[in-house]
């Protein structure tokens, strides 16, 4: 497999605007078709309502595309995402999520009884299921609605998958069932473009709301994954992570101009001790290979190890159920306004310095010209780097993840850890579906002090004393 060429493709048609693309692709709408520009032109933003018709489009053009709406956001916009795949696989999607079921819950895989008389154990078939499943993976864009770069991203993504028909695209099709949301926070979308609009040409421009960009918790949108309070996090939760239970999640970010180009994992020790060791071996291998796949078609400025952490789970809800987060944070411009760095105004963050080649950063970016195309450019090559690991190591991820599963459902040795106290309260909303509670720590083998009741999702069915 040659990826260097294939991602240096990826590069080149995305310098080169949509024109390469159009050529092999001439059914398939591009977003300029929808928005009247292409998604990376300095100093345009999309709305919404543009964003969800051009998916609209795509999914009406393209037999590959399935977009839907799951439910409204907090003020009220559609909330939506599209599953992309091949055509067979989009027309056996009920097959694929049964299977991907069973490996997240190794405690449905029986023993199977074979016609000459002999048993086949779970290990076995569920090795068969890996054999038959796809890598499923979920990509978000938009929690941080002034990182305006990775929703104009998710339409170019799309694009690409829709439309090209290169034997790479075609074995990412195949092999993976890829779930996208443009938004997570789609009416922040229209609050950053509202404002940047409003402020365009004048000594604002380029300037962050001054309002929260979501309407309660601004920001803090992604410290929400285990607390689950805001409706956009109910609706990722409910009814994409625990239908779908992708293996990989890659969530695009943005961080601040001045420090490295480009953020992947791994992420800087200490991991939170609860994250099981095959997620954290899963993002260090994934995100290394994503930027040495960038950095051998010349992508600067890449670091790894540095900077973030993985240590609380209010931001990465899949490390806790069988999938690796991949975050990716690129540079940021001012919104779409393109800004100019200097070598001199270039700094460094923990484990790198932005001016110094080392293991974990470079080549070293010089400066000079940023803007919203260098950001989508980046935006695009990973994920589609992230795709290709993921479809060649198909068979892979899912062993991964039903090894994760596996762990986490055998049964307790004695005096281990079998789960943790909730309080009885009312205030049970926070608990996503059907779950058992405890009162006390509950050791297998010693007996917990109070019984075990269970939860439907609204009511404790059974009292407890
Ligand atoms: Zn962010």
């Amino acid at each position: 497999m040659n990826i260097k060429s294939s991602l240096r493709n990826s590069v080149s048609l995305c310098l080169c605007g949509a024109f390469l693309f159009l050529t092999a692709v001439a059914q398939i709408p591009a977003p300029k078709d929808v928005l009247g520009f292409t998604p990376g032109d300095d100093r345009k933003l999309a709305s919404w309502a543009q964003i969800v018709d051009y998916f609209k489009k795509l999914d009406a053009a393209s037999d590959r595309v399935k977009f839907e709406e799951i439910g409204k956001t907090t003020m009220g916009a559609p909330f939506v995402y599209a599953t992309i795949s091949s055509p067979e696989n989009l027309k056996n999607l009920e097959k694929y999520k049964q299977i991907n079921a069973q490996l997240a819950d190794p405690r449905t895989i029986k023993k199977i009884r074979l016609r000459n008389g002999r048993e086949m154990a779970p290990d076995l078939v569920a090795q068969m299921l890996a054999g038959q499943g796809k890598t499923i993976v979920l990509i978000t864009c938009g929690v941080h609605s002034t990182e305006v770069g990775s929703t104009l991203s998710s339409m170019l993504i799309a694009q690409r998958l829709a439309g090209a028909n290169d034997a790479e695209t075609k074995k990412i099709l195949d092999n993976t069932i890829i779930l996208l949301v443009p938004s997570l926070n789609p009416d922040g979308v229209d609050i950053v473009k509202n404002w940047y609009d409003k402020t365009l040409g004048t000594k604002f421009e380029g300037t962050e709301p001054p309002e929260l960009y979501h309407k309660y918790v601004g920001h803090d949108n992604n410290r929400d994954w285990y607390a689950f309070t805001q409706v956009e996090t109910q609706l990722t939760v409910d009814k994409i992570h625990n239908v779908w239970h992708p293996q990989i999640v890659h969530d695009i970010h943005q961080q601040g101009a001045f420090g490295s180009r480009l953020f992947l994992p791994p992420y800087m020790q200490p991991v939170e001790p609860n994250v099981p060791k095959q997620i954290v071996e899963g993002y260090t291998e994934l995100g290394n290979y994503m930027a040495e796949s960038m950095r051998m078609i010349g992508y600067q400025g890449i670091t790894t190890n540095s900077t973030y952490d993985a240590w609380t789970p209010a931001r990465a809800y899949s490390h806790y159920h069988g999938g690796v987060r991949i975050l990716s944070e690129t540079a940021s411009a001012r919104l779409a306004t393109p800004i100019t760095v200097t070598f001199d105004q270039l700094r460094g963050s923990e484990g790198f310095d932005a001016k110094k080649e080392s293991a974990n950063f470079g080549p070293v970016w010089k400066g000079g010209e940023w803007n919203l195309r260098k950001i989508t450019d980046h935006m695009t090559t990973a994920a589609k780097a992230l795709l290709i690991h993921a479809a060649n190591n198909r068979e892979k991820w899912l062993t991964r993840f039903y090894e994760i599963g596996k762990e986490a459902v055998r049964p307790r040795k004695n005096g281990e850890l079998l789960g943790f106290i909730l309080v009885k309260t009312r205030q049970l909303s926070f608990l996503r579906g059907p779950c058992k509670i405890w009162l006390d720590i509950a050791l297998q083998g010693e007996r917990p002090r109070r019984k075990i009741g269970s939860y439907n999702g609204r009511h404790i069915q059974q009292e407890l004393r």
